[in-house]
């Protein structure tokens, strides 16, 4: 490679078009994503990190670029974005500014999954007409005002790890619901237009079940909703993720964002909706690479031009992380090119050592990218070390934990459906 190639290949698609086979539309989308992301999010990214303020002039410049309704589909107004494509894009924004990615996610998906991912559920005729017409009342709201949707369904409980109802309850009232309940990490808090809820229906003496999980698009200004507590954390800063409290909620029906009984279907049908925590940390696994190669060439704007490429050790650590990058993307490309509806075994499993693979190799790159280029590379005027603090956070989203894939992946590669040890 000569030495303007490698020059340009820091700034290149993560997933060469040609490459990686993209068809034509699909590698405009992330192109125009990636674009935005240096041009918007890039400049940003230090500001809201230190101060742990939302980005609500990214999501403003979201708005027009089109790219809050990336996954509405076109008749809606949206850019129509199949899941895969999200995914792509969602990469080329978290290589520039994480925590952006990572909110901008908890959004995309009020529309994928009630988009895409929804339109390949099993439904009655009644549940897709009223599904239908109830979600474009949020398209609408996204793609016309800007509106924007957040996903806190995370209680400190088993709950987002999906072993249990949700603690947080809807009560059947007449016109819709009054719900009540605690939600931690609730990313986008207090910038959020809509809180996208999961809440257990439980008329009166009934007993709490997952089958009975409702999904509701609970204004922020409605009466009985309270954003409390602190935010200052590691790493993921921006995306001012405080408890949400919601006490007797009235929430009309027409909120729903899912028919009753949907969501645990889309669970259990459609697995790979939990992998759209990844795209973001796929991002940081690059930028922590391209930073490194950049770094070590001299070419990093805010340090002298001193060249550390010449040093044997540099180039076998380049190497090794090249090698970690490529695996990783190989697979995770992998991963979000099979999701759909009725997966097969083999690619659950592929989907959760993706999601393991990114998260865990996301914050190795960057702990490697810091040793390798040393200490002046990790000082705060530069980029590496917020790679590194938001990277750390991957492995510790909920439901899909790097512990909860490696227990899935173990247990299920051991046992088939059924089977008990006697
Ligand atoms: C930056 C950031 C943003 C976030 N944004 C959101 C958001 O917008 N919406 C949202 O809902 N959540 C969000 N989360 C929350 C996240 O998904 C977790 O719920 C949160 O980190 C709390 O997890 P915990 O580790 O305290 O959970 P705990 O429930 O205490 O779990 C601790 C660990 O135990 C393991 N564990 C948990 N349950 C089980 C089980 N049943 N079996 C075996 N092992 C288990 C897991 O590996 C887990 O990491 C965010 C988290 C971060 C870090």
């Amino acid at each position: 490679m000569r030495t303007h190639d490698l020059e340009r290949d820091g700034d290149a698609a993560m997933f060469d078009p040609a490459a990686f086979r993209l068809q034509h539309e699909e590698a405009e989308l992330i192109e125009r994503a990636r674009r935005f992301g240096q041009s918007a999010l890039a400049p940003r990214a230090a500001r809201h990190d230190r101060d742990a303020t939302f980005p609500l002039d990214n999501f403003r410049d979201m708005h027009a670029e089109g790219l809050l309704g990336i996954c509405v589909p076109i008749a809606d107004g949206g850019l129509g974005a199949s899941y895969r494509t999200y995914c792509l894009a969602a990469a080329e924004l978290g290589r520039y500014c994480g925590a952006t990615a990572l909110s901008w996610n908890m959004h995309v998906c009020s529309t994928l999954w009630t988009g895409a991912l929804a339109d390949e559920l099993m439904m009655t005729v009644e549940e897709r007409a009223e599904h239908d017409e109830r979600r474009r009342l949020h398209y609408k709201r996204i793609v016309g005002d800007g509106a924007i949707y957040s996903q806190p369904f995370s209680e400190g409980g088993a709950a987002a790890a999906g072993t249990v109802a949700f603690g947080t309850e809807a009560k059947p009232v007449e016109g819709g619901f009054r719900v009540s309940g605690k939600k931690i990490f609730a990313s986008l808090s207090g910038a959020a237009d809509y809180y996208g809820v999961l809440c257990t229906e439980r008329a009166v003496g009934a007993d709490p079940s997952r089958r009975n999980t409702l999904y509701l698009a609970i204004p922020a200004n409605a009466e009985g909703v309270a954003v409390v507590g602190d935010w200052d954390p590691l790493g993921m800063r921006a995306t001012v993720s405080r408890t949400l409290l919601l006490r007797d909620v009235f929430v009309p029906e027409d909120e729903m964002l899912m028919p009753r009984g949907v969501y645990f279907r889309a669970a259990t049908a459609w697995p790979h909706m939990f992998l759209t925590l990844s795209p973001t940390y796929m991002g940081l696994a690059q930028a922590a690479y391209d930073f490194t190669v950049g770094y070590l060439r001299g070419e990093m704007a805010g340090t002298p031009p001193v060249k550390r490429r010449m040093y044997p050790t540099k180039q076998i650590a380049v190497a090794e992380m090249r090698v970690m990058l490529e695996q990783t993307k190989a697979l995770w490309f992998q991963a979000i090119s099979e999701a759909r509806a009725n997966p097969t075994k083999a690619q659950v499993l592929r989907a959760y050592a993706a999601q393991y693979t990114v998260m865990e190799n996301a914050h190795a790159l960057a702990a490697k990218a810091i040793r390798t280029c040393g200490g002046q590379a990790m000082l705060k005027n530069l980029s590496l070390e917020r790679i590194y603090r938001d990277s750390r956070c991957g492995s510790l989203m909920l439901p899909w934990t790097a512990e909860l894939c490696l227990d899935r992946i173990g247990r299920d590669s051991l046992y088939e459906a059924g089977e008990k040890d006697d």
